[in-house]
């Protein structure tokens, strides 16, 4: 063991402010020989880490961090591996997703004959009359070419009534059972701010619904999952974010028993993922009662944004646009909720200091939401409000330059491009110059900070940097080359900006002294990978606050 003062002399020697004081001044572990990028401008490369307590204690080179090492440190030789800060995915819907793994028929499958053996499969094992539910399901990447229907959930399963959603949330494919439970016949008429679809040949209910339609069903369908599943499906879904690299997550939408099932998995071991849970708009006044606001919480679970949402969705092409979709003239996509009732919400939040984030994807929904949240600063100037806009997938010019002026920030989806490349033929190739738009932001000076939006996109963070920095889908298509951003950038925004998103830059993000340990080891460099094979850089580790929670 060193002295103090000796130890003192070393660590000064590696460590820039800022002073953070440590109970232990010997480092735990030291991981040396990697090649680190640390996105931490004053330090952007480094060999060796220090950690202790869960932080880094200082980073440097290899002999100077080695130097720290008391009789108790363990080192790892790193053998020249890379190491980036971890990941934060600034838009993903964690809890529920996990439920669904668990409980749901998992759609994500190529053909209809597929998904239906695998409904008829749950069918025969759930009593007749009980719910039958599946998710990730995609219309546009079954063999058959055409969209589920109605007499194709009659066929799996006749005795039970079935919902099954889209991958992007916002639509559903339900069948006849199920829309007899609904009182939904062939003369309903589509209820405000959602659709029931029909067949255009015979005008007769072809099973697929979408927006506020969905409500009807999410409140007949009982809620099966107990508090231990809550907490189950938390801890699935923080394993397969761990193993890719994700350390951090910001749930989009959760509502309090999505909290409580974080904090349950936390206090059982079992999370291993930071959460930054926004709070639906619909739980606000509870909040609100009890004093809580935006940034509640602990480094490990902390109350988010509160979270709106104005339009309908990008992968299920609902999203409003002021131009209509290619094909369909007449279709400028949904608009969910209204500007005042956008507005009249929104100062409830903004008036308790609360940060609020709005789903927004079409340049009509996202110019509606800066207007609600320039009139909230205009009425009640807020130093930081760090206003989000989820989403924010189609902009313009004029939309940028009063991102830019309200300090907002958008988290825009991080993978589409590479994974839902066949839905862009809706948007025309024009559009998408305009669409996730990185590049448009970074030259803004705006901080954005992507997010997955699993399940709707996948979360894999490698995919997300090859996506981004690419701009070519899974087929070898380019969308929007000129949105393209360098590999250095991508990280940037996948791991600093998501820390600033939930106001936790001086906590995360990056790799510099006092910051928390999370950290992930590459395979291969991304800085010298081609940047078609970005996305098949294997993930060999993940640690969240100075522990391993993840090795290949
Ligand atoms: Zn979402």
């Amino acid at each position: 063991m060193k002295s103090r003062r000796e130890f003192l002399r070393a660590l000064g020697a590696v460590a820039l402010a800022p002073a953070i004081s440590f109970e232990r001044t010997e480092p735990e572990l030291i991981l040396y020989n990697a090649n680190i990028i640390t996105i931490d401008d004053r330090r952007p490369r480094a060999q060796a880490v220090a950690i202790a307590d869960g932080r880094f204690l200082a980073v440097g080179g290899n002999e100077r961090v080695r130097a720290l090492a008391g009789a108790g440190t363990k080192k790892i030789d790193l053998g020249g591996k890379t190491i980036v800060p971890g990941f934060i995915d600034a838009h993903t819907h964690p809890a529920v997703a996990g439920r669904m793994h668990l409980r749901q028929v998992d759609c994500d499958l190529r053909s209809i004959t597929a998904i239906q053996e695998a409904i008829r499969a749950r069918a025969a094992k759930t009593p007749a009359g009980n719910w039958v539910l599946g998710f990730k399901y995609d219309d546009t990447k079954t063999a058959e070419g055409r969209p589920l229907t109605l007499a194709d959930l009659d066929a799996a399963a006749p005795e039970h009534p079935v919902y099954i959603s889209h991958r992007g949330g916002h639509t559903a494919y339900v069948n006849s059972r199920a829309l007899e439970r609904a009182h939904i016949t062939d003369e309903t008429p589509d209820p405000p701010g959602g659709r029931l679809d029909r067949d255009p040949a015979s005008g007769k209910r072809n099973g697929r619904i979408s927006e506020r339609a969905n409500e009807v069903f999410n409140k007949l369908i009982p809620e099966v999952n107990s508090r231990e599943d809550y907490r189950a499906g938390v801890k699935l879904i923080s394993e397969m974010m761990s193993r890719t690299g994700i350390t951090s997550a910001h749930d989009a939408y959760g509502y309090h028993g999505d909290l409580r099932a974080y904090q349950d998995a936390r206090d059982a071991g079992e999370l291993s993922v930071r959460i930054y849970c926004l709070i639906g708009h619909s739980e606000i006044d509870r909040m609100l009662e009890a004093g809580v606001r935006t940034g509640f919480g602990n480094e490990w679970v902390r109350v988010g944004a509160m979270k709106m949402t104005c339009d309908g969705s990008i992968s299920e092409r609902t999203a409003r646009l002021s131009q209509p979709y290619v094909g369909r003239p007449n279709d400028f996509g949904i608009q969910v909720m209204t500007e005042e009732e956008l507005y009249e919400k929104g100062r409830k939040a903004h008036e308790a200091d609360w940060q609020i984030g709005v789903h927004a994807n079409g340049d009509v929904a996202i110019d509606t939401v800066l207007r609600v949240y320039e009139r909230l600063q205009r009425e009640r100037p807020r130093r930081d409000p760090r206003f989000r806009l989820e989403h924010c997938t189609l902009i313009n010019d004029d939309l940028v330059r009063r991102i830019r002026a309200l300090g907002a920030i958008p988290t825009p989806f991080a993978a589409y491009v590479y994974y839902h490349g066949e839905k862009f033929r809706e948007y025309g190739p024009e559009r998408l110059d305009h669409m996730f738009a990185l590049r448009s932001f970074l030259d803004a000076g705006i901080r954005v900070a992507p997010g997955s939006d699993y399940p709707p996109g996948p979360f894999e963070p490698m995919m997300a940097l090859q996506s981004a920095v690419t701009r070519t889908d899974s087929k070898g298509n380019v969308w929007g080359a000129r949105q393209r951003i360098t590999v250095e950038e991508a990280l940037r925004v996948q791991t600093l900006h998501g820390a600033y998103a939930s106001f936790e830059e001086h906590l995360k993000g990056s790799i510099e002294r006092g910051k928390l340990a999370d950290l992930v080891v590459l395979g291969r460099d991304p800085l010298r990978e081609l940047p078609s094979s970005l996305i098949s850089i294997p993930v060999e580790r993940t640690m969240v606050g100075g522990r391993w929670v993840f090795e290949a």
